[in-house]
């Protein structure tokens, strides 16, 4: 590449000749995007006239399968500044996990910093990232302080949910979305993913490497809705646990457990009665018994089997199980 590796001793990260790229994706954002567009180009002449990046860096806006005019609108802003405005156009709607992957494999530039199209994240924090980047960080997290903007409902079931997902052993980082820089190197080890349930809010933080947060608070969408109704919420909700979790499967193996334990002695009680008084009514034991010991010993047998497919579901993931940060 002819430029510093970033983190390389004695080589200035941010020296003015550093490409740092915005990645933006847009799912039906024509009533944003000229206002995003606007404000994110100024931000990007600004620091470049600053020297903090190189005057190489540039915008992407991603159009997810749009059904509006958005890939218009981009190409109608690329016209006007082709130096700093790209865009790339999927093909159909894939999901904005999809389409921020999709930018974030194949952007280039020393480090990428993805921002949602509808501004609610503050974009007068990047420079702030991308002084942590220069200090040498390789993921730098944007993260809200508050959550004034969201609506009640949003509020309370993002927290919960969030909540959940730590008992379930998923690290996320609380409050943050998908606003984040990440450099180069945190950009290889995430193709080293081959999974196709992303959720990258608890991938990223998989990778390691040094890791930092900056914090905003985050604002109304200023035009058009939402791209998240409750049925696609729900469906990335069940995505970040099951793509990281295996504690569902394992709760049948206690449940069965439990539920074993149960039988028996419920098994033993009726051959007490049976056997050793006579109060039995003919036929009862040989009814109950089975009963609760059959279903005893089927939910452990799920919960035996579930542990094997967790086991299965990990491996045909093909995660690497481990990301080298430097080799001196
Ligand atoms: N988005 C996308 N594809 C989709 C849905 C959403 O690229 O299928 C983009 C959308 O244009 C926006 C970002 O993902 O830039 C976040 O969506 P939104 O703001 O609607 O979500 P919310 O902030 O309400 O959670
Ligand atoms: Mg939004």
């Amino acid at each position: 590449m002819g430029r510093g590796l970033h983190g390389t001793p004695g080589l200035a990260v941010g020296d003015g000749t550093m490409i740092l790229n915005l990645v933006v994706p847009c799912y039906n954002e024509e009533p944003v995007l000229p206002e995003t567009a606007t404000r994110l180009v100024a931000l990007m002449d600004r620091l470049i006239g600053d020297g903090a990046i190189s005057d190489q860096s540039g915008i992407y806006f991603i159009d997810d399968g749009s059904r509006d005019r958005t890939w218009d609108v981009i190409l109608g802003v690329r016209a006007a500044r082709p130096d700093r405005v790209h865009g790339i156009k999927l093909a159909r709607n894939c999901g904005h996990q999809a389409a921020l992957l999709a930018g974030l494999r194949n952007v280039p530039g020393e480090a990428l910093i993805s921002i949602d199209a509808d501004l609610q994240d503050d974009i007068e924090v990047i420079p702030a990232m991308i002084e942590e980047w220069k200090l040498g960080h390789d993921i730098v997290y944007g993260v809200r302080s508050g959550r004034k903007a969201d609506t009640f409902f949003k509020r309370h079931t993002a927290r919960g949910y969030y909540r959940l997902l730590g008992m379930l052993g998923v690290n996320i980082v609380l409050d943050h979305a998908d606003f984040r820089l990440m450099s180069r190197r945190a950009l290889t080890a995430l193709e080293r993913y081959p999974e196709v349930n992303i959720f990258l809010r608890a991938l990223v933080p998989l990778l390691g490497f040094k890791t930092t947060s900056v914090y905003y608070d985050r604002a109304p969408r200023f035009a058009g809705v939402s791209k998240y109704p409750l049925g696609r919420m729900i469906s990335l909700a069940l995505d970040g646990i099951t793509s990281f979790s295996m504690r569902p499967l394992r709760l049948i193996a206690y449940a069965g457990g439990i539920m074993s334990l149960f039988s028996f002695l419920i098994g033993a009680w009726a051959l007490y009665i049976v056997l050793l008084t006579n109060r039995g009514v003919p036929g009862w034991a040989s009814i109950v018994v089975p009963i609760a010991f059959v279903g005893g010993l089927q939910l452990a047998s799920l919960g035996v089997i579930g542990e094997y497919i967790g086991k299965i579901y990990m491996e045909v993931k093909r995660r690497p199980l481990f990301e080298i940060e430097e080799i001196n």
